[in-house]
């Protein structure tokens, strides 16, 4: 089967390798869409590990299972979550899901920019969900980045009235975006350097939008929230700056999501004295879980969460090095996918 072997960002290649082969408990899906998000993007995070097949975003549809698998079948369209926590230890007890230790073990194989791969029998158990066939495979492809923005807001504990500045408006800005208003924020800040970004937050639900380059963010989000600072402010751009322009916006007491990890050596200066008077709370939140999943699905399919649009560029497999490239370059992007069939 072919795969597309990331060695680096700039060098993704088409390879042949052996279908794998799947126990007795396990399931093996044929790929037909799966997302590049923003981490398969991140070099520093993925070169020590190279070479392998990258793709966590993706659905398709199950071509085999094991004999003792029950509760699916052979012609199931299925979106897969390549990790899953045990529910046992102690911070699945908490809720702490994503930090489980099996969470990163548990991986489907090779990876989701591969005509198939293997679901272990966990995240066949845990995290793979039947999809209607009203859904497309595309629109599947969103159920693992929409859970990552839903679990990053559900921990922000948005109240009615609130005002919720993000910064970076890609697609998981976009989301934000689009959910915050569900959430019930009264006002939505959006800001980026690309106006063909913001311009799309509009059309998801952002009521303010600014472009750095051409506007100063902190007069604006001031002006917009009687001089408070927004009440959440949600960054997902991997950057020092959108972080220090994060705490600049945020009002006394409010949260400061760290959504998007920044260089490994790269620190944020903060000092103890100011976060303790302004009570700033910082709110982490990495990957997503098997209850947002199910959360996501069910916003998409009811139609609540209206994602069209987001997805701006299809590539097929054998492109996935144009896919990285148009995710990493293209100004007129936002979701980037890959499709297989
Ligand atoms: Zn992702
Ligand atoms: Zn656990």
């Amino acid at each position: 089967m072919k795969v597309a072997m990331y060695y680096g960002l700039n060098d993704i290649r088409i390879e042949d390798v052996p279908p794998p082969k799947i126990g007795e408990n396990e399931a093996l899906v044929e790929m037909r869409a799966c997302g590049v998000c923003g981490s398969d993007l991140m070099d520093w995070y993925l070169k020590s590990r190279a070479p392998l097949v990258l793709g966590h975003e993706p659905a398709g549809v199950i071509v085999e299972k094991g004999g003792k698998v029950k509760g699916f079948d052979v012609g199931d369209r299925v979106f897969v979550h390549h990790h899953v926590a045990c529910l046992k230890c102690h911070y699945c007890m908490r809720g702490d899901y994503t930090l489980c230790s099996q969470f990163h073990e548990t991986n489907i194989e090779p990876g989701g920019f591969s005509e198939y791969f293997r679901v272990p029998a966990s995240n066949l158990q845990i995290d793979t969900l039947k999809i209607p066939d009203a859904l497309s495979f595309e629109k599947a492809t969103l159920i693992e980045p929409v859970g990552c923005c839903l679990r990053a807001l559900k921990k922000c504990d948005i109240q009615k009235g609130d005002s919720i500045a993000i910064i970076g408006a890609g697609a998981t800005g976009i989301i934000h975006t689009a959910l915050s208003k569900i959430f019930g924020s009264e006002k939505t800040i959006v800001c980026d350097l690309i106006d063909f970004r913001l311009n799309s937050a509009r059309k998801f639900g952002a009521d303010v939008v600014v472009n750095t380059k051409k506007e100063d963010l902190t007069d604006v989000v001031m002006a917009e929230t009687d001089g408070r600072g927004a009440d959440v402010v949600v960054v997902t751009a991997p950057s020092l700056e959108a972080y220090k322009m994060g705490l600049k916006i945020c009002r006394r007491g409010g949260k400061l999501c760290v959504f998007a990890p920044t260089k490994p050596g790269e620190q944020l200066q903060i000092s103890p004295k100011e976060l303790f008077f302004s009570e700033t709370r910082l709110i982490p939140s990495y990957s997503t879980s098997h209850v947002e999943t199910r959360e996501a699905l069910e916003l998409i399919i009811s139609g609540k969460l209206d994602l069209k649009g987001l997805i701006t560029h299809r590539f097929r497999l054998l492109d996935t090095a144009k896919a990285f490239k148009t995710a990493l370059e293209s100004k007129e992007s936002l979701k980037v996918i890959v499709i297989n069939g």
